[in-house]
């Protein structure tokens, strides 16, 4: 019997081409669970509501394989389909978007979805990210070890901070209200419950007034992070070739690594409380399902993959205790980009580096490795859904394996493998996750699955 093998889509992909049509296909493929998100959608006019697939900055070139309305590039307003249960929100001051439904989108959607993946004795799971919040306010997002936040304008995830109380009850009042409308669903996966590294500058947070209160609660010295922190962003303000060449050396001779924690400590001190934020909450939110009677239900934790995985906060060894699934993301389009967004920040700072030598530098502490003989920023942006993603494909196993020796057990460890990408990559990401040790994976999503990405899948994972 093949491996595990579960395909995500969005309900705009349920809205146009029906249940049976998607649920059909899925099936075909060998697919035997099925994940969806709870937003309905309406198609509008340019500017309007959502770019889909979504912009993440400066992906113009981005198009989904699977049209939307016959189109692969459009806009969409989106709309809780239940009727969240305000009262839960009562600790905080958010609470989930409840405009209006217009009367013509169907409301008992998502309900529909799940009962016809049970029909056809599929399991079905639902998709929510609790940290992107509604009208988040700027002071409530991350902040930044010089008191700065986040550029609106540069962010993929917008989020709150994990220990901000106003944002982590607004989670918890959002679990809850989710377990309770859709008691029927096998799990529930969570999205971006971490501190996303997508900007240089994200490793510098969070240091907001809650985290550093929640930090010396639990007994951490703040001063000294906040003294390693600031050193750290005061040396990237002032970098030299050498200081390039010497990153390069300690990334070479990892033995150099001890002199600097040696020196500042306080960053070990920092993963470990972000780590410790994060299995936190994920504890707490299991505790929610469960007080909400689902104690049966699932609890799937999406997540960086190593390196970032430190700096993010997710510590899958502590969450493989927590979560019933991992599924770290082989999300290759956004490796692409990330070289140039860091050096970008870093060449702002640092004018005079060269370019060249700034992005070599960036690759190999990203541990992302790809064959670009000469790199320059134009090499580094989100793919058109043809051109090749440059990471080279032996990372994507080299991954796993780091995410597979961090827990105590592998098999609750399913790759999330993200299909916006040439057909031809396509075929060898099945190919090594299907040779991999991890029991199986999901696919994120349908809306980039051609019907001969859905063929090859069929064949290849099958
Ligand atoms: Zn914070």
């Amino acid at each position: 019997m093949s491996k595990f093998l579960g395909i995500q889509f969005t309900l705009a992909a349920v809205q146009y081409e029906g249940i049976h049509q998607v649920l059909d296909n899925i099936q075909n493929a060998g697919g035997r669970a099925i994940c969806t998100g709870l937003s309905l959608v309406q198609p509008v006019a340019e500017g309007n509501g959502r770019r889909m697939p979504p912009l993440d900055i400066d992906g113009y070139e981005r198009l989904l394989d699977r049209p939307l309305w016959g189109k692969r590039e459009l806009w969409l307003r989106g709309y809780l389909a239940h009727e969240p249960d305000l009262e839960l929100f009562a600790h905080t001051p958010y609470h989930p978007n409840s405009a209006p439904v217009p009367p013509e989108l169907d409301r008992e959607l998502p309900h529909k979805v799940l009962a016809e993946a049970h029909a056809r004795k599929m399991r079905a799971y639902i998709q929510i990210s609790p940290t992107t919040i509604p009208g988040l306010k700027a002071e409530d997002q991350v902040h930044y070890i010089d008191g700065s936040l986040p550029d609106p304008h540069r962010r993929v995830a917008r989020q709150g901070c994990l220990n901000n109380p106003a944002v982590k009850n607004y989670i918890l009042a959002l679990i809850r209200d989710t377990v309770r409308h859709y008691p029927e669903t096998d799990g529930l996966f969570l999205d971006w419950v971490e501190f996303t590294p997508y900007d240089l500058r994200d490793h510098f947070s969070c240091t907001c007034s809650h985290c550093a209160k929640q930090a010396q609660e639990w007994g951490y010295n703040w001063p000294q992070i906040l003294h390693s922190l600031q050193h750290t962003w005061e040396a990237l303000h002032h970098l030299s070739c050498q200081d390039l060449a010497r990153i390069q050396r300690l990334l070479e001779h990892p033995s150099e690594l001890l002199e600097l924690f040696q020196s500042w400590p306080g960053w070990l001190d920092f993963w470990r409380f972000k780590a410790q934020t994060v299995s936190q909450l994920y504890q707490e939110i299991r505790q929610v399902m469960d007080e909400e009677g689902a104690k049966s239900m699932e609890l799937g934790a999406n997540g960086w993959c190593p390196p970032l995985n430190r700096s993010s906060g997710m510590d899958y060894r502590t969450l493989g205790r927590i979560c019933n699934v991992l599924r770290p993301k082989l999300f290759t389009f956004h490796w692409s980009v990330l070289p140039r967004w860091y050096g970008q920040v870093l060449l702002q700072w640092n004018p005079q580096l060269p370019e060249r030598f700034l992005l070599d530098t960036l690759v190999s502490c990203l541990d992302i490795p790809d064959s670009i003989p000469s790199r320059s920023f134009a090499h580094y942006h989100i793919p058109a859904p043809n051109e090749p993603h440059p990471a080279r494909e032996e990372t994507w196993r080299i991954k796993i394996d780091e995410v597979l020796a961090q827990v105590e057990n592998p098999e609750r460890v399913y790759v999330s493998a993200h299909s916006y990408r040439p057909l031809e990559q396509w075929k060898r990401m099945v190919a090594i996750l299907r040779d991999s040790p991890v029991p199986g994976m999901w696919v994120t999503r349908y809306g980039y699955l051609s019907d001969a990405k859905l063929d090859a899948l069929k064949n290849i994972w099958n």
